[in-house]
């Protein structure tokens, strides 16, 4: 185990931000360098519980006490060697994923967590560095053709297992660079695209043959795919974004958020827009409806256009700031402050959207919102909101940005060629066990088949989903499995 009396020496320490009012002049990642010494030391806080709590909360059931004790060896090499054995692409969850793992650390009861995430990018960025990473070339081919739709961390996943199982992979993709919502929808700040760029690389150099720019159900029949390949898995994305069907939503300036991000990202990656279709954020009074991190990335990119003011608003009352005791080891309702929120918004929660107002040319200029309370209706047993009588303000806004989720993916096209069944949510039918779909050929893994998420359960899911490919085409699988990792929670609680 990691030192024993490590929790006793240090506390939870993570890499310095850079302030809020020098990064909000660049899209470069926040944080700060932090020295590998540090994070020895912030490894040796691992308790190595008997019952390691933290590798259940991880929906890739990452062996974290295992790395962390072979960082506090200072084994690198052995520590990516872990952690690559259940996760594709810890440099892309070291980054982004809000570490469930952390919420469920034993040391998280009484003191600050272990810092496991900050762990899990330092062994991927090391790993990068002494060249521990190279590209697992498979030592024969099976002959057995898979296609994987969409390039998302599900289809990267799905991929990358596939191809080290020895089939041929080919990941179509419709947009022109491959990553799914971590190269369109995530913003530079929280993750940095040469990350993505670095990993492809290896993949391509491992054997995944990638083909951006083909949309499936429009520029190849998606029936096709069924006689050109030996299975196919389906991982598009939960794309259709959720609307907000008020009065004033056709006026301009009213935005669905990933039009506004996506157009970011682009013009960092030195994409020409054109100008007609070009959302800025600058001078304008910016409201972002809807309080999650899809909110959170338009007020960092908003601050980062300059806008005049920006308002973030939720419909659900405001969390409390402290987890309560019977939380652990669950993931908890609390109030999350992050990096983007700190570079500065006016947060405002228990707000319902009324109308939006518009001057002469068509253009939105202001919000009418009301306040709204949360109680239990004592006919339904559930909780609901009424409206609270004269609460009624009207806000000024010249742009506004709704963040309020997405409702399944696109039917349209693909699915709708394929006829694969839906489930009663409009994603793509197919149970956790198999991933396969309606269609015994094709399977399904990621948003498109659980709706949305996050990256490490759309990673999780193209993993388990390959093996089941696998599976199908061999009648055997070589490939990890969740439950091959030590200890999973479902199997305490047996
Ligand atoms: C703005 C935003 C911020 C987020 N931030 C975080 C975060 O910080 N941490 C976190 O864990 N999660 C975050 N999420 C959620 C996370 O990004 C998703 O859960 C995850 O990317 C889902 O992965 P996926 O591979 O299933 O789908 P996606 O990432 O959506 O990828 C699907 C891909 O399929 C392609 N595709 C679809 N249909 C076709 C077709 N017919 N032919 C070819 N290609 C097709 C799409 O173009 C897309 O590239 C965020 C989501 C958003 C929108
Ligand atoms: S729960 Fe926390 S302290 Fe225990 S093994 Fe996991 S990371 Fe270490």
């Amino acid at each position: 185990m990691a030192d024993p009396k490590g929790f006793l020496k240090h506390t939870r320490e993570l890499p310095s931000s850079r302030k809020p009012e020098e990064r909000i002049n660049d899209y470069r990642e926040i944080y700060e360098p932090f020295s590998a010494e540090k994070t020895v030391n912030q490894a040796s806080r691992c308790m190595d519980c008997g019952v390691p709590f933290c590798h259940s909360g991880c929906p890739l059931g990452n062996i974290i006490p295992e790395f962390n004790d072979a960082v506090y060896q200072e084994n690198w090499d052995e520590a990516y060697q872990i952690l690559s054995s259940t996760n594709n692409f810890p440099e892309f969850t070291g980054r982004i994923c809000p570490a469930p793992c952390e919420a469920a650390c034993v040391l998280g009861i009484n003191q600050p967590p272990v810092a496991i995430e900050h762990i899990e990018k330092s062994i991927a960025e090391l790993a990068f560095e002494k060249g521990y990473v190279k590209p697992q070339i498979p030592a024969h081919r099976t002959g057995k053709k898979v296609a994987v739709v969409g390039s998302g961390p599900a289809g990267l996943g799905a991929a990358a297992q596939l191809n080290k199982a020895g089939h041929e992979v080919t990941l179509f993709e419709r947009k022109d660079r491959v990553g799914g919502l971590l190269r369109y929808g995530i913003p530079d700040f929280k993750l940095e695209k040469w990350v993505i760029e670095r990993r492809v690389g290896v993949m391509e150099q491992e054997g995944v043959n990638f083909r951006v720019n083909t949309n499936i159900g429009v520029d190849i029949e998606a029936k096709q795919l069924l006689s050109d390949f030996d299975a196919v898995v389906l991982a598009g994305g939960s794309t259709i974004p959720r609307d907000l069907p008020i009065p004033g939503r056709e006026l301009k300036g009213v935005h669905f958020a990933m039009d506004f991000l996506e157009q970011s990202n682009r013009r960092q990656a030195g994409d020409q827009l054109p100008a007609d279709a070009d959302i800025w954020a600058t001078d304008k009074h910016v409201v972002v409806i809807g309080g999650g991190d899809t909110g959170a990335d338009c007020v960092g990119t908003s601050n980062r256009h300059r806008a005049a003011s920006i308002t973030q608003i939720e419909l659900l009352a405001k969390p409390p700031k402290e987890r309560d005791e019977y939380s652990w080891p669950n993931w908890p309702m609390i109030l999350r402050t992050s990096s983007s929120h700190e570079e500065g918004a006016d947060r405002q929660w228990a707000i319902q959207t009324k109308r939006f107002i518009g001057d002469e040319q068509g253009q939105v200029k202001q919000l009418e919102l009301v306040k709204v309370e949360w109680g239990m209706d004592q006919t339904t047993g559930r909780y609901s909101f009424k409206e609270v009588a004269g609460s009624e303000q009207i806000i000024p806004c010249d742009l506004a940005l709704l963040a309020i989720g997405f409702v399944h993916p696109q039917h349209q096209g693909m699915l709708e060629q394929l006829g694969v069944e839906l489930d009663e949510r409009g994603n793509v039918k197919a149970n956790e066990q198999k991933y396969q779909t309606s269609n015994k050929k094709v399977f399904a893994a990621g948003d498109m088949r659980r709706g949305q998420s996050l990256v490490v359960w759309a990673i999780s899911e193209g993993r388990e989903c390959a093996r089941q490919v696998d599976l199908f085409l061999m009648g055997h699988s070589s490939l990890e499995a969740k439950e091959d990792s030590p200890l999973m929670l479902h199997e305490i609680e047996e």
